[in-house]
């Protein structure tokens, strides 16, 4: 509670000392580890604890020597999150371990990669034989959709990550926990892998939690998956960098088609439903957008400080300007439309990027400044692309760890770098709140900088 009225109060953002114990960053797990892990061999003669995670090790949450200083704990009781990484001892015994895969949610660059990481990873080191990849979301697991489960191998898999989407597909919609654990014990499976969104990883917990009411011993573990790179204490989320670059190219654009025309405006809306990360990052790739809106900072349109004068001016002076604004900016703005939610219950959002368009047409329109204006809006281009390199890397290095951590008997938690350390993170913390661009932070500096805009519009 105390945190939660900390953060409340902008006295403290994701990430501020002391409002993160150990209590906080304790993993669950299904019982002792007996099974001698089969990693030892390609380990080599003497695996070392470079191999192997000691299980009483973490990674340290605090980073600087401020942070550690004003804890006043002993050193053993600093916090930390555990390590991900190859445990010694296993929780499962692999020749017996049934395994299932879904993905749920919104596209993202490098669902595939996870995927095949997952399926690689768990056949040729840990030798499971079973691997499951259920259709569509969580309703793969509901009889009466009708969809078939898919058997996972390392050949169906081989060349998955050369494509975007998922292989699995994806759905929204609310479904019951407890008929996706009946699937699961009826299908006798050990380990569920969850590829989502907060939603996704909101039921993952409820699925975990039914399966314990039962004395299941079912592992869940997620994989989490958010373009816009809002799960906190997680550095950076899988396909963000994917999404960034390939949102730069529309900058890029929109850039282009601004300069070649007389007062020419271009306004590119990207992806970010309450954090603006993409937007930040994608202008500071390609710095030619003038001004950048993110859900994080409300900004008013008329007056001497609003975004209308000042776009005005900038025409005026310079000849062209590019605006790159996130989805689920300036929302406030619109008020003249009804809302509405998906099938997960997700707010609709208004179209942001129609309504400014439209507000700055009308305003040059009543000033009789000459003005074109471009809308480039690359949402499905985004999201639907292979992961980059970087990401590609990084999905199968998240798919290990997720494996590692699986068998190991590790539940309701998900996987996460965390100051570059791979590392588990409860499923209640990952969800606690949301990762948000900090106005007062460094990267909004970065960005203000780099376009030159006023701070705030207002
Ligand atoms: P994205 O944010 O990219 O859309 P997401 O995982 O948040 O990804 P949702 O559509 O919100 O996507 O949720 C995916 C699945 O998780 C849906 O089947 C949804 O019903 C389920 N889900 C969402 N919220 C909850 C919740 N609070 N408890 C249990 N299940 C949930
Ligand atoms: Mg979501």
């Amino acid at each position: 509670e105390t945190k939660r009225r900390l953060r409340r109060e902008g006295r403290a953002t994701v990430g501020a000392p002391l409002l993160v114990d150990n209590a906080d960053l304790t993993v669950k797990t299904l019982g002792p580890c007996r099974i001698d892990s089969p990693l030892l061999p390609l380990l080599g003669e003497r695996p070392t604890t470079q191999h192997y995670i000691d299980e009483s090790d973490k990674v340290l949450y605090d980073d600087t020597a401020s942070m550690i200083l004003e804890r006043r704990v002993e050193l053993s009781e600093l916090p930390g999150f555990e390590p991900a990484g190859p445990r010694r001892k296993i929780y499962f015994d692999p020749s017996k371990t049934r395994v299932g895969i879904v993905t749920c949610g919104g596209l993202c660059p490098g669902l595939n990669n996870v995927i095949r990481g997952l399926v690689l990873e768990l056949t040729s080191h840990y030798r499971v034989r079973r691997i499951f990849g259920f259709r569509n979301g969580y309703q793969g697991f509901i009889a009466r959709y009708g969809h078939d489960v898919i058997d996972l191998t390392p050949d169906s898999v081989a060349n998955i990550d050369d494509d975007g989407g998922t292989i699995l597909g994806s759905s929204r919609g609310q479904q019951d926990p407890g008929e996706i654990v009946d699937c699961l014990s009826r299908m006798n499976i050990n380990i569920l892998f969850v590829i989502g969104g907060d939603g996704t990883l909101r039921g993952a917990r409820e699925i975990s939690r039914v399966a314990t009411e039962r004395g299941e011993k079912i592992a869940v573990v997620g994989i989490p998956k958010t373009i816009d790179n809002d799960i906190p204490y997680i550095d950076q989320s899988f396909g963000f960098q994917t999404a960034f670059g390939k949102a730069a190219e529309s900058i890029r654009v929109a850039h282009a088609e601004a300069t070649s025309a007389p007062g020419g405006l271009g306004v590119v809306r990207l992806m970010g439903r309450h954090s603006g990360f993409i937007a930040c990052y994608a202008t500071l790739a390609k710095s030619n957008a003038d001004v950048v809106l993110i859900p994080e900072l409300p900004f008013k349109l008329e007056g001497e400080g609003g975004l209308l004068a000042y776009l005005r001016r900038r025409i005026v002076e310079g000849g062209h300007a590019v605006v790159v604004v996130a989805e689920g900016a300036g929302q406030e703005l619109i008020t003249d439309q009804p809302e509405g939610a998906d099938a997960s219950g997700n707010r609709r959002l208004h179209d942001v990027g129609q309504e400014l368009s439209r507000r700055i047409k009308d305003h040059f329109d009543a000033e009789g400044v000459e003005m074109n204006l471009k809308y480039i809006d690359p949402s499905y281009l985004i999201r639907s692309v292979p992961a980059n390199p970087y990401d590609s890397v990084y999905t199968i290095r998240l798919a290990h760890a997720a494996v590692h951590a699986a068998m190991s008997g590790r539940t309701e938690m998900v996987v996460g770098r965390w100051r570059r350390r791979f590392i588990h993170i409860p499923i209640g913390l990952a969800v606690s709140e949301r990762n948000q661009v900090d106005p007062a932070g460094d990267l909004w500096m970065s960005v203000l900088e780099a376009t030159g805009q006023p701070p705030r519009f207002e």
